[in-house]
């Protein structure tokens, strides 16, 4: 039976580092890592998602605001508002949680960002730097995958690797992130004809399609890495389930993720770092513009 990677436990090492530099940075420059979370309308798995977020960073030492919006909120007000986000000292990453209503423009208000401040990673030119292998901030899902894969030392490069789902959040830029080292990959979505053709051949099969029980254990190859990115509530419960049959696959696989408690912790991680990232590196822009300012 499958190895079960622990992203709990894995958070919960990367989290203790995390509230290390955040302690560092304000022992020497007195800046606390500042997040703004936006959050429009009442979709009750982005307020949990929201939530989760806010209590994490209490727990790094991070500070965040939430500013809740209403439903009906305009892209115009959403640009003006990152627009002042911007511009605090005070503010190092902003996240808009998605979904938006659909009256807003995402594009338009991702593009808003200032890019130093992106640490979701959806903003187009931070999407272009994970194309050529050089993000200013790597988006969280797809990182936290390859943070799991790297801390179970599962090699990637030369590997068959199958990503289920084709998402801008999820798929695609993992696709290319698992590109990037040296894995090869085969991105597969609703439109692919006979997925199970695909799955069979991966080394490590990556599922990111939102239906539950999609991967059932007949399309995993002996010995194959499975990671389940799905978070699903089960239909007539309150049970969260990814998109992979977990019992079946478990005794198929040499490594599975479990849902909750795999891939879920690691995005609010990956959240995490780049927030404190973007901290430091606007506290060394600052020391910079003052050494070559000097009062
Ligand atoms: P999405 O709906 O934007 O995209 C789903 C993708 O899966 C699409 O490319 C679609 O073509 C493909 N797909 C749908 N049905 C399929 C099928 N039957 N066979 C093959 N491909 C199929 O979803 P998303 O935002 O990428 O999220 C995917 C899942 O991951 C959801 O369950 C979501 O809740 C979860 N998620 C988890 C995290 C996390 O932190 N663990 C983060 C983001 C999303």
């Amino acid at each position: 039976t499958a190895r079960l990677i622990d992203g709990d436990a894995i958070s919960r090492r990367i989290r203790e580092e995390l509230a290390v530099r955040v302690r560092r940075l304000r022992a020497r420059s007195g800046v606390v890592p500042g997040l703004a979370v936006l959050l429009a309308g009442d979709d009750p798995a982005s307020h949990v998602y929201v939530r989760n977020k806010q209590r994490a960073c209490a727990r790094a030492g991070i500070s965040s605001v939430r500013y809740d919006l209403p439903a009906t909120v305009t892209t115009a007000e959403l640009v003006e508002l990152i627009g002042n986000l911007n511009h605090r000292d005070d503010v190092h990453g902003i996240l808009v949680q998605l979904p938006l209503p659909p009256q807003v423009q995402v594009r338009r208000v991702l593009e808003a960002i200032d890019m130093g401040k992106d640490v979701d990673g959806f903003h187009p030119a931070n999407v272009g730097g994970v194309v050529v292998g050089e993000p200013l901030f790597p988006p969280c899902t797809p990182s936290g995958v390859l943070e799991l894969l790297a801390h179970e030392d599962i090699e990637v490069a030369g590997r068959n690797v199958v990503v289920v789902g084709a998402s801008n959040i999820v798929g695609k830029p993992l696709s290319l992130m698992l590109v990037n080292h040296d894995a090869t990959v085969s991105i597969c979505h609703a439109k692919t004809r006979d997925l199970a053709q695909f799955t069979r051949l991966a080394d490590i099969l990556v599922v990111a399609a939102g239906v539950p029980g999609l991967v059932t254990a007949d399309m995993v190859r002996e010995g194959a890495v499975v990671i389940d990115v799905g978070i699903n509530r089960e239909p007539g419960s309150r049970r969260i389930v990814g998109d992979v049959d977990f019992e079946g696959v478990r005794r198929k696989a040499s490594y599975l993720t479990p849902v909750p408690g795999g891939v879920g912790p690691m995005t609010v991680t990956m959240l995490l770092q780049n927030t404190v990232t973007a901290a430091e590196r606007s506290h060394s822009a600052a020391v910079d513009r003052q050494m070559s300012h000097p009062a």
